[in-house]
């Protein structure tokens, strides 16, 4: 049996706890590693290193970080195949969809290369009479990162690539379940001359977690997970001092106006509900078909699901693997056995292969907003559609959820996603794009319940997230001409 172990000073450490948990493959039910669980000792050795290499890690230059960078994009680059294949093993998608993911990532290595761009602070010269005042960005110290299944690559590479070049040290505790896509990550950096310690991957659960929450080294903690996780992180990482942003759950709607394009938005449907068996926090889970789109839309969205192809994430026909564990897998059919939707297709009658944790697709009619399966983030390949009469109701129903994280409006009419794009409650929207991740240049973050915290991830948030401004007055004073002021100064 495997074992996999921590990444703490630049290297392999194998745990101490006595503690491990199981990894399987999706794709066969088999367990295939055990993955050492940490105690609150290893996480806090782990961020004593990291604290030693942080102080060294800040004073390096501008440029000897985006050198840094641009070697570990190229090496990410090179070994994206292979480290998509460590994805599918342990998550269980498809391989293109694992390449995907790791295209994702890389951009945001990339947009982390432009770091002496990115940490240029601002100037004012004689702000008084002889005085300048100028700003400065600087690093926060240790900070960690905490991440979800779903994306064992991608998510952590939001967070590392830009609290790393911003001159951190970084330390990840990825998701139990699939963590071998974190100690390839740790690798890539060891050869693209990160120094050690920089670094460090901390394996483990609950319990740390806690102990990174409570770690008084640690200044600032991001996270990405389930809402109450989520909320969890928010209220105990921030009653211990540290800058928090926690990323939860969601509920994506996509709303269907009577002129939109039906195939393309059918097209939307399938590929945004389906995708990675709809464990990806921007899928979409409810369609909202406004006025007389309803039919034709199910009829278009149902005439589609049974050409995919459901099986192993490592067969190049497969369109969508399986879930990410048996409980899970059990946990989504339930959601279809107790429906009072109507149930067009039953993803329980697909016809899966061997043991793994498969289901099919299912697509619901007539769901309700007071129905299970419309208030519940269900994080499998179950698509419900709401039938709504105006683009009013479709509004007010997505304003009114719990969730914030992502929505698209599919429509011919630029006026009426304009006015969507101005009215609606949610963090990230798509104009006929029913998955609009942002690209790494911009931030990537929900509202209400899909986001804690008031910064978003990646981009110029993610730089400000994982920095801390100062601001310097100073005054060369011409030889001669000081004088005693007891005053309170003033800008004259
Ligand atoms: P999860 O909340 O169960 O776990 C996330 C992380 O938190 C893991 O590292 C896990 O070990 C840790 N954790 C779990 N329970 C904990 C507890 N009680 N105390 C402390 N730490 C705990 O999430 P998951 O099942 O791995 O991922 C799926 C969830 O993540 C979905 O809800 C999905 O929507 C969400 N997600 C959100 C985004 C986003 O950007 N908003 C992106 C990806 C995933």
């Amino acid at each position: 049996m495997i074992r996999i172990a921590h990444w703490i000073g630049g290297a392999e450490r194998a745990g101490v706890s006595g503690r491990v948990g199981p990894v399987f493959n999706p794709a066969t039910g088999e367990q295939t590693a055990e993955v050492d669980l940490a105690s609150a000792d290893e996480v806090d050795q782990a961020v004593r290193g990291a604290k030693e290499a942080a102080k060294a890690w800040r004073s390096a230059s501008l440029s000897r970080r985006a050198a840094v960078l641009f070697k570990f994009r190229e090496l990410l680059a090179a070994r994206s195949g292979e480290l998509a294949a460590v994805i599918t093993s342990e998550h269980g998608k498809v391989l293109s969809d694992a390449a995907g993911e790791v295209a994702r990532g890389l951009e945001n290595a990339e947009f982390a290369t432009g770091v002496p761009h990115l940490m240029k602070g601002s100037y004012s010269e004689q702000a008084a009479t002889g005085v300048d005042v100028y700003s400065i960005r600087q690093p926060l110290g240790v900070v960690a990162g905490i991440t979800p299944f779903n994306f064992p690559a991608m998510v952590p590479l939001w967070m590392c690539t830009t609290a790393i070049a911003a001159g951190n040290a970084f330390v990840l505790k990825p998701s139990e379940k699939d963590p071998s896509a974190a100690l390839f990550l740790a690798r890539l950096w060891r050869e693209a001359g990160l120094p050690e310690g920089v670094f460090t991957v901390v394996n483990g659960d609950a319990a740390t977690v806690d102990a990174i929450l409570t770690h008084p080294d640690i200044a600032a903690v991001s996270f990405v997970g389930s809402t109450p996780v989520a909320k969890h992180i928010y209220e105990t990482g921030t009653a211990n001092g540290k800058r928090v942003q926690a990323l939860g759950g969601a509920k994506n709607h996509m709303v269907v106006l009577p002129d939109a394009e039906l195939d393309a938005a059918a097209d939307a449907a399938v590929s945004a509900a389906y995708g990675s068996a709809g464990e990806r926090c921007m899928a979409v889970s409810v369609v909202v078909a406004v006025g007389d789109v309803a039919d034709p839309l199910v009829e278009a969205i149902a005439a589609r699901l049974p050409k995919l192809k459901v099986g192993p994430g490592t067969d190049p026909e497969s369109q969508m693997g399986p879930l990410i564990s048996a409980q899970h897998r059990d946990r989504v059919a339930g959601y279809i056995e107790k429906t009072g939707a109507t149930v067009v297709a039953d993803g329980r009658e697909a016809d899966v292969p061997g043991d793994g944790y498969f289901l099919g697709v299912t697509l619901l009619d007539n769901v309700t907003p007071e129905m299970d399966v419309y208030t519940d983030e269900i994080f499998g390949p179950v698509l419900g559609v709401v039938r709504v009469a105006t683009y009013a109701e479709a509004l007010e129903l997505i304003n009114e959820n719990e969730y914030g994280n992502g929505t698209a409006i599919f429509t011919r009419d630029g006026g009426a996603a304009r006015r969507f794009q101005f009215d609606v409650n949610v963090g990230m929207v798509g104009v006929n794009v029913p998955i609009p991740v942002p690209v790494a240049y911009y931030s990537f973050g929900g509202w209400k319940a899909s986001l804690f915290g008031d910064t978003h991830m990646y981009g110029p948030d993610g730089i400000h997230f994982f920095t801390r401004a100062k601001v310097v007055t100073s005054r060369w004073p011409d030889p001669g001409t000081s004088t005693v002021d007891l005053g309170f100064p003033t800008t004259r």
